[in-house]
């Protein structure tokens, strides 16, 4: 928590994409560009730009994750969170710190597009960040006919399953389940409160911090 959610976001990421940000316009303005922005959403009321972003934004990080999944490469990097064998709100807070750096980068074009401020975004993130520590939490609370629209724990543990019966896993909704029932990724076949989480070899990953940390970028001997 400590170093994702304080050094790495809050300090460090910020100044880093400050920097893009700005460095994004320069290079718009070689070719006599302002901006991107394709949709103007400034003249709706605020309430509908959040909510707009909120949405946007959930349907892509559900596409990154599901790419976190599938590439090889960024697999490496999302095993951190996936090494986690007991779920309980502080899994949420275990994290490669590339998974920030992919997520921000993959959200930010699209969402300027939309004439999003990194301001709106940072409202959105941290009300984002606060269901994800509930969707980690050891509770339960059924949410009736809305498990549907929202994520919740008793789906997300079975995205941590270790045994899954889809190469790639399911349940990638990070705020919203809907679009892992549109897209018929949602996997909920019973209650998954005991279930052994991870993946194949969990048991053989480092558990330090550090080692964690370097694991993804050490040369793999297969
Ligand atoms: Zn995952
Ligand atoms: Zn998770």
């Amino acid at each position: 928590m400590f170093f994702n959610f304080f050094l790495f976001s809050l300090i460090g990421f910020n100044a880093i994409s400050n920097i893009g940000v700005q460095a994004f316009n320069d290079f718009l303005a070689l070719f006599g560009l302002k901006n991107i922005v394709a949709f103007e959403v400034q003249s709706w009321p605020v309430w509908g730009q959040l909510l707009t972003l909120f949405i946007v934004r959930d349907f892509i990080q559900w596409n990154v994750h599901r790419l976190l999944h599938r590439v090889e490469f960024l697999w490496e990097f999302h095993k951190v969170h996936h090494s986690v064998q007991q779920m309980g709100f502080a899994a949420h807070l275990r994290f490669h710190w590339m998974e920030t750096v992919v997520y921000r980068t993959l959200e930010y074009i699209p969402l300027a597009m939309i004439g999003f401020g990194i301001q709106d975004f940072f409202l959105v993130h941290i009300f984002a960040t606060a269901i994800g520590h509930f969707n980690h939490s050891n509770f339960s609370l059924p949410l009736g006919p809305f498990r549907y629209l929202f994520n919740n724990p008793q789906m997300h543990i079975w995205h941590h399953a270790k045994n899954m019966p889809y190469r790639y896993g399911a349940n990638y909704g990070i705020s919203l389940s809907i679009w892992d029932y549109i897209f018929k990724t949602a996997y909920l076949p019973a209650d998954g409160r005991d279930i052994e989480l991870g993946f194949k070899e969990v048991e053989q990953y480092p558990h330090s911090f550090l080692e964690q940390q370097t694991f993804p970028f050490r040369k793999k001997d297969s």
